[in-house]
């Protein structure tokens, strides 16, 4: 693709980086068939192709994002499905992300637009106000009627039931059972240990069981995908850091084989903490070496060997492969394997590269499409007639299990339970 920075704005690394992606795609339109907007849609604003051509001419003129490109950008869910398509390469991720920086820098949204968006962006990372905010909705549900839509939306989705928060996530070292043969930093992360605190339970009683040391490093909090998806750029960039300084503090403490998550999303996050920090020269160091010790749980796993399992397991298992770890982290296969080892029945279903719809606080901010794509997936997932369904990203596992009556539940709670640990409770 022809582009006409000028030399001054080529200055500029990010626009240099712009260019450089601008140019490798030959507009072949092979990524708009696994786009699900444009599955959806059928238009070819909402498709990868479209959606370059309109960051294209908005980063190229340099002018206020319209109305129109906000409206597009918006509905990508950063799936990532077209990097998994595309056959020339082309960076859509950090294309998209410096579009969402210039239209968080140069368009006013309407007024309730804006409340939402800094709301989502204030408690969602935060574990104490998340956890308020998810209080507040359920006492808020009989007045959901009087709530404009999006607000009226995000109360309905507060769960009837809160567990209280883990010790686990507390920081803190877990001593490895038998001798020590890593020694891991495991992200916590930020909504999930209040939706589900017992996915980070399980995580560390399984790790612990394989022989690993397994430390919650303190300062290390949301891993800043939330704020960077809506193009908050220094936000993103401060979250980053913190977790940076953290699992850096903790290998000056000891020394650490790993970081690892257990919640694909945030994975794709501390993975590029070394492309967001670039520019920073006190920071881009230590990003780049956090996101090359950063491993997907089930990554680590594959490397230790699973135990063998000590219960009989059998169980139809339907595994959904999030898009972040298919597409954002190029994990296709893992998962399945070790779900195997472990005795279960694993089945796949139709469609598997589509996105449920659920893409960080996307359920929020797009609920029509979401939901859409929500019920699509559910319908596969639900044709392989599973007893379960697994997956290993906590916004799936949520946004799934609100459109189905077949119990879903995290890949490690199976994992854990088959090799020693407690049955689920959402398979009971
Ligand atoms: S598949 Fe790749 S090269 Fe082809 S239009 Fe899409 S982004 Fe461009
Ligand atoms: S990230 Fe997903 S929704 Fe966005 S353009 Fe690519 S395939 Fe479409």
């Amino acid at each position: 693709m022809q582009t006409r920075f000028s030399q001054a704005r080529l200055a500029d690394p990010n626009i240099k980086e712009v260019n450089d992606i601008l140019r490798n795609c030959v507009h072949c339109g092979f990524c708009t068939a696994t786009c699900p907007t444009y599955v959806l849609l059928g238009d070819e604003l909402d498709s990868p192709r479209g959606r370059i051509y309109l960051a294209k001419n908005m980063l190229e003129s340099d002018n206020p994002a319209t109305a129109q490109v906000v409206k597009h950008i918006d509905r990508c869910l950063t799936c990532l499905s077209c990097m998994t398509t595309c056959p020339s390469g082309v960076h859509y991720a950090h294309l998209v992300d410096q579009a969402r920086v210039h239209i968080e820098k140069t368009y006013v949204r309407p007024l309730p637009e804006r409340f939402m968006r800094w709301l989502l962006a204030t408690v969602v990372p935060n574990p104490t106000l998340f956890r308020l905010s998810l209080i507040g909705g359920r006492l808020g549900r009989p007045f959901a009627g009087l709530m404009p839509g999006r607000l009226k939306g995000m109360v309905a989705m507060a769960p009837a039931k809160l567990s209280a928060p883990s010790s686990v996530d507390k920081p803190q070292v877990f001593t490895a059972q038998g001798p020590r043969r890593k020694r891991v930093a495991l992200l916590t992360g930020c909504a999930q240990p209040v939706l589900r605190p017992e996915i980070n339970e399980a995580t560390v009683r399984l790790l612990t069981r394989h022989g690993c040391e397994v430390v919650i490093a303190e300062g290390a909090g949301c891993c800043g995908a939330i704020v960077h998806h809506m193009g908050r750029e220094e936000d993103s960039r401060a979250a980053a850091r913190a977790n940076v300084a953290a699992w850096t503090g903790a290998i000056d403490g000891g020394g650490l084989d790993a970081v690892v998550f257990n919640a694909s999303g945030c994975g794709v996050s501390l993975k590029d903490y070394g492309h967001l920090l670039r520019n920073d020269p006190e920071w881009a160091a230590p990003a780049a070496r956090i996101s090359a010790m950063s491993k997907d749980v089930s990554e680590l796993l594959i490397d230790l060997g699973l135990k063998k399992p000590t219960v009989a397991t059998g169980q139809a298992v339907t595994y959904h492969t999030a898009c972040s770890m298919q597409h954002g982290l190029g994990l296709r296969g893992q998962s399945k394997l070790l779900l195997a080892d472990a005795g279960f029945e694993v089945r796949e279903p139709a469609e598997g590269h589509l996105c449920c719809g659920s893409a960080g606080t996307y359920s929020i901010l797009q609920p029509e499409l979401s939901m859409r794509l929500r019920d699509r997936k559910v319908a596969n997932l639900e044709a392989t007639e599973p007893e379960i369904i697994a997956a290993g990203n906590i916004g799936c596992l949520t946004h799934i299990g609100g459109g189905t009556r077949v119990p879903m539940v995290h890949t490690v709670e199976l994992l854990d339970w088959a090799t020693g640990g407690p049955k689920p409770q959402a398979i009971g």
